[in-house]
């Protein structure tokens, strides 16, 4: 299906970073995959070749692009010729906008320009041992000492954990309200700030998922980042993009894995025809193509959404919902198509259906995006709750 929103500077933008994926990234798959992390030269080349963090103003040494379709563009062709735990959009437009956007302009002339270059790689820490989904069940907490804030408490499962300079971590502020939280960017070396594993995952071999502990570091009154106590409405004001940058990976990644397939039934012979030749799967094949085609319209239109500002929560639901499960169903039946070689490690399809697992639990599991969805259509037993508990009071 040809695709409306690209002009030729993004097409431009998308045979440069091809170029880039095929040379920097490719080569050095199996060897992260084995080693169990990216080397941090691949950012540092990231960095050479300007795309970190494109949109940082030309001050900090970024390229002052907003348009989303050029991250787009990077996540897509990350998806097809890099590699799946290669997060380097993790690092440039999901948590460098939180400094990008919350910090003075002191701490974006600290931060913003050696993540630009790569030289400082970022990570994103909520998730804890006792609460994921349920963000305002965090129980790391800072306390005010007067100029700092001293932290105590422990992350989980964080992407980039080990390669991470700087860290944005999410902590209880206020005892007394479940949403009384704030964000600190926590530093490579602070005493205190240990790393844990480099956790073993099912899939995202190469992506380094870690724990992390805060053990009374003294974080600096200068790197509370936002406003004190705001950071759950923070949070969930970036929640739209995270979920929409997660969007379009999952349907890039199902839709490489529709083209390897397509030419693995088509070289594939049994029963004297090729694979492809079967009913079964030339109707499989439609099934995919038709839906990777449909959402990827759909997709395409909240990004034209979000580069207007105008993308809803809930749309963004939509995408991260519709996108992860399609990614899940379409490599599956991709595998089955491939047979025994679907199940072999050195057959591409089969890191791509460990690597998609996960794409339906991070970032906002499905039965999230499902309920954020229910309230947008009026269902939303909290508020009948209220109402009803209001009715009573005004009763009584
Ligand atoms: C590879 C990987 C990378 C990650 N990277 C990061 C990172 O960089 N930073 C970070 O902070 N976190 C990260 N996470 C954590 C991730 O965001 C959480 O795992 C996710 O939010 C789910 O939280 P949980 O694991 O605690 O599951 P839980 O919240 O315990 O959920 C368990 C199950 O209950 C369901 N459930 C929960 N609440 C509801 C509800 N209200 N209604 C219905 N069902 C519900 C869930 O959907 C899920 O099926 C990562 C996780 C993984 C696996």
């Amino acid at each position: 299906m040809s695709r409306k929103i690209f002009d030729s500077e993004h097409e431009m933008f998308r045979d440069s970073v091809r170029n880039f994926m095929q040379k920097e990234v490719l080569p050095y798959r199996d060897k992260w995959h084995e080693q169990g992390i990216v080397d941090r030269e691949a950012f540092l080349k990231a960095g050479q070749q300007g795309l970190l963090l494109m949109w940082a103003d030309e001050k900090y040494g970024g390229a002052g692009i907003a348009d989303f379709r050029y991250e787009q563009v990077l996540i897509e062709e990350n998806a097809r010729y890099g590699d799946a735990g290669f997060f380097m959009t993790l690092h440039s437009r999901l948590v460098g906008p939180y400094i990008g956007e919350l910090g003075t302009e002191e701490q974006k002339a600290r931060w913003l320009p050696k993540c630009v270059t790569g030289e400082h790689i970022l990570a994103f820490a909520i998730t804890e041992p006792g609460a994921g989904s349920d963000v305002a069940g965090i129980r790391t907490k800072a306390e005010d000492k007067g100029d700092h804030y001293l932290l105590n408490g422990s992350k989980t499962y964080i992407s980039n954990g080990i390669l991470a300079d700087l860290v944005v971590v999410v902590a209880r502020t206020d005892q007394s309200s479940r949403h009384g939280l704030s964000l600190f960017v926590v530093e490579r070396g602070m005493e205190g700030f240990e790393r844990g594993r480099n956790l073993k995952k099912m899939g995202l071999k190469s992506q380094d998922t870690a724990e992390l502990f805060f053990d009374n570091v003294k974080v600096p009154k200068e790197n509370l980042l936002g406003e004190l106590n705001r950071g759950f409405y923070q949070l969930m004001h970036f929640l739209a993009e995270e979920r929409l940058l997660g969007a379009v990976g999952y349907l890039a990644a199902a839709d490489a894995a529709f083209d390897i397939t397509m030419d693995y039934i088509k070289e594939r012979k049994a029963f004297g025809q090729t694979i492809a030749d079967f009913q079964n799967s030339r109707f499989k094949m439609a099934d995919m193509r038709m839906n990777i085609d449909v959402a990827q319209a759909f997709i395409d239109q909240c990004v034209e959404e979000h580069d207007r500002g105008e993308l809803s929560a809930d749309a963004a639901a939509k995408a991260k919902l519709f996108t992860s499960e399609l990614e899940c169903r379409v490599i599956d039946d991709c595998v089955q198509l491939h047979g025994g070689a679907g199940y072999m490690d050195e057959y591409p399809i089969c890191r791509m259906y460990l690597n998609a697992r996960v794409s339906t639990i991070y970032a906002g599991s499905s039965e999230v995006m499902r309920e954020i969805i229910a309230r947008s259509v009026g269902l939303d037993p909290r508020k009948k709750k209220k109402e009803a508990g209001e009715i009573q009071a005004s009763a009584a």
